[in-house]
Parts: C-alpha cells; sequence; structure tokens
C-alpha cells in the first residue's frame, strides 16, 4: 500500500485557498494603506474593506451595515453574548440560555457571566446529537436576554433546528444567536429567511486566513463595544482593520457559498461509504444523527482504544485526522460533547472524528478504511481494555 497524505480535519482548519492568497498578497506589497487615511492609498484599502463586506453580507442574506469583521469566531461569540447580556442587563435580563454542547467560546463565556450575576439554562441534547425546541421554548422566561444556540456541532456535526428555535425567540420576544462557525459553507444560510438576529462566523474554516472572523448583528440591536478605541466598524469595534485578511474572507465566503448542493453531491456520499466502512469494525458507533449532520463530518466511537494513539497512528500513515475538537484534543479530559450525547468517559476516549471536503477522493476514501481496520487492530492487540471487554470482564 503506497502512503498517502490526506487532510482530513477541515472542522479543525482548512488551508488557505489560491484564489484567497492571490486577492490577498498585493495588500500586502503595495496596497498597504490605513483605511482611515484619506489619500488614495487608504481610500483604497477603505473601498476593498467594503466589498468584501457586501460579499459576507450576500453570502448570508444579511445588509453590509450588519457586518462586523472581528479577529475570530471566539470574539464574534464572546460580543455577541456578553454585549447583549451587559445591554439588557439594564433592563432587568439577567437570564440566558445556551446548550450543555456549545463551543468553549460559548460555554465558557455563559460560565464568566454566571460569575457576573447572570443565569445560564444549558439546555440539553439528545443521544443523537440534537436540541429540541421545545426545550428552549419552556426555559425562556420574562427576563431571559439571549438564545444562543450552535448551528452545527464541531465534533459530531449535527445541524440543529435553527429556524424552529428562531422562530420560538422571535414569538417570545428574546434575541437569538447562533454561532455557525462550522456551518458556513456546508448549508445554505440566510439570516433573515430563517430569522436569525446574530450569527458568528470565521475564516479559517472556510480556506480564509486564522485571526479572521465576523458577527452579523441585526439592525436595531444594540450591542456596546467589545474594544474601544478608533472609529473602525461603525464605532462599534476598534482596531485598525486587517485589510488583507478581511479581502481575503470576502473571497473565501464568495467560493464556500457558491454551489454548495454541488459540493455536498460529492462529498456526502464519500462521508457514507467512510461511516459505513468504519462501522464493520465491531464494537463502533456513529455518534450524532446519521442525516441530520454536515455533510463532510463523521465522528466514530471505537470501543477498547484510546483516540490519542489512533491519531498518532493514522498520522504515520499520511492522515490528519482528530478526536474531538481541536481545542480539547491534546487534553485528556473526554470531549463534554461525547459525554452530553451519554456516551461513558471509556467509549468517549476512543472517538474518531473525520471531516473531509472535496479533495478527499474516492481513493482517498479506499486507503483510509484500509488503514483503519488495521491501525485499529494493533491498538487493540496492545489494549488491556480491549482484552478485559473480550473476556467479558469489568474495565471501569
Ligand atoms: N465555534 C465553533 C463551533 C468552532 O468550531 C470554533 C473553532 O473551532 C470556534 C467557535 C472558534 O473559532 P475561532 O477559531 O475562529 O476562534
Amino acid at each position: 500500500m503506497e502512503k498517502r497524505s490526506i487532510y482530513a480535519d477541515n472542522a479543525a482548519t482548512t488551508a488557505v485557498s489560491e484564489a484567497v492568497l492571490e486577492a490577498m498578497l498585493p495588500h500586502f506589497r503595495t496596497a498597504y494603506g490605513n483605511a482611515s487615511s484619506i489619500y488614495k492609498l487608504g481610500r483604497d484599502a477603505q473601498r476593498d474593506i467594503e466589498a468584501a463586506r457586501e460579499k459576507v453580507a450576500k453570502a448570508i442574506g444579511a445588509e453590509p451595515r450588519e457586518i462586523f469583521f472581528t479577529s475570530c469566531g471566539s470574539e464574534s461569540d464572546n460580543w455577541a453574548i456578553k454585549g447583549t447580556a451587559e445591554q439588557l442587563a439594564k433592563k432587568g435580563k439577567k437570564h440566558i440560555i445556551t446548550s450543555v454542547f456549545e463551543h468553549h467560546a460559548v460555554l465558557h463565556t455563559c460560565e464568566y457571566l454566571e460569575k457576573k450575576g447572570f443565569e445560564v439554562t444549558y439546555v440539553p441534547v439528545s443521544d443523537k446529537g440534537l436540541i429540541d425546541p421545545e426545550d428552549v421554548k419552556n426555559a425562556i422566561r420574562d427576563d431571559t436576554a439571549l438564545v444562543t444556540i450552535m448551528y452545527a456541532n464541531n465534533e459530531i456535526g449535527t445541524i440543529q433546528p435553527i429556524e424552529e428555535i428562531a422562530a420560538i425567540c422571535k414569538e417570545k420576544k428574546v434575541i437569538f444567536h447562533t454561532d455557525a462557525v462550522q456551518a458556513v459553507g456546508h448549508v445554505d444560510i440566510d439570516v433573515k429567511k430563517q430569522g436569525i438576529d446574530m450569527l458568528s462566523l470565521s475564516g479559517h474554516k472556510i480556506h480564509a486566513q486564522k485571526g479572521i472572523g465576523v458577527l452579523y448583528v441585526r439592525k436595531g440591536i444594540i450591542l456596546p463595544n467589545l474594544i474601544h478605541g478608533g472609529a473602525q466598524e461603525r464605532n462599534k469595534r476598534a482596531g485598525t482593520e486587517n485589510v488583507p485578511a478581511i479581502v481575503g474572507l470576502g473571497v473565501a465566503i464568495e467560493a464556500a457559498t457558491k454551489n454548495i448542493a454541488e459540493k455536498n453531491a460529492v462529498i456526502t456520499p464519500r462521508r457514507n461509504r467512510l461511516i459505513d466502512g468504519i462501522l464493520q469494525l465491531p464494537y463502533t458507533r456513529l455518534n450524532g444523527d446519521r442525516d441530520k449532520r454536515l455533510p463532510g463530518n463523521l465522528n466514530i466511537s471505537i470501543e477498547g482504544i484510546e483516540g490519542e494513539s489512533l491519531l498518532l497512528m493514522l498520522d504515520q500513515y499520511g492522515i490528519c485526522a482528530s478526536s474531538g475538537s481541536a481545542c480539547t484534543s491534546g487534553s485528556l479530559d473526554p470531549s463534554h460533547v461525547l459525554l452530553s450525547i451519554g456516551l461513558k468517559h471509556e467509549i468517549a476516549h476512543g472517538s474518531l472524528r473525520l471531516s473531509i471536503e472535496e479533495d478527499v477522493t474516492d481513493e482517498d476514501v479506499d486507503y483510509i478504511l484500509e488503514v483503519i481496520p488495521k491501525v485499529v487492530e494493533r491498538l487493540r492487540s496492545m489494549s488491556p481494555v480491549w482484552e478485559k471487554m473480550m473476556k467479558g470482564e469489568s474495565y471501569n
């Protein structure tokens, strides 16, 4: 078997595309003006920022003035949640609703606010990794300031009933924010049609560079500044604009949101073949609903092995994969996402996430399906847990 090089970890980050890089380069070389300067070099930079803002707005069905550039998805989440909390606390609204399996950019922000005297309700998720809109509805109170529910989960890829949740929030007059960092470019998003009040996205998940994000804020919603200083971003988010990154994001989001259906028609069958192939191994299970998931995502628990060892061995075969989110792999704590769908600690430890795009070919899928059984067999043969499982002994 000839060794291949396969990147199957696009949920962690993506490669900057050639088109993005090409669009960015002049902004390092010749078009380096500060967008606040009044001479042509500055005005050109301002023009290019606004062109990128229009592209982002178009890609998600928003108006350009509702788009704010930030430094990353985490900043967008922080701003949406802390900003709304601060603003509505003035009206006595100090309750926030989120889910147990959000990204830490949301969960840790909510925990911070709890320490500041806010109350947070964490709605549960089902064993399929789905949130029940009724749970959100039942959690809403007179003093609820914000509902923040992720569009698609970063580990198990499950897509949430965003429109139903947005409709409930609208009816109850509660602001609805969604962390769509994993969803943009993989599902069609139209914030107006879907009733989304605020949305976070991140450039590095859609082939732009790391360190650029967006917060969409529906007009009429007032957020206090997260960063104080100059008048950039309509006086809302100070700091000299990262022009190359903003321009790159404009190109990236335009490409990512074009032909989503065609892209998914290529990716989904390959992803399904991977799921079916890996599930042939005994003592494996797919985490998250099979259909209501991102087209390129699969997350499978493989009993009797450690996720980290699996990743290291896959790396030797040239396969980049993940065992949880990029932030939690490297830590020995089992993923809060996998625990939230009811997995036991020892099973959550042995999970594999692959997140593929069109560049993972059918031949690559064949290769992965050849490698994984070998690696799993090897790891299980060395695993005391697996030995006990096979003898029917308790291994806790
Ligand atoms: N939200 C989700 C769902 C994510 O997957 C990530 C990154 O993995 C983030 C937020 C944070 O985005 P960034 O890395 O741009 O801060």
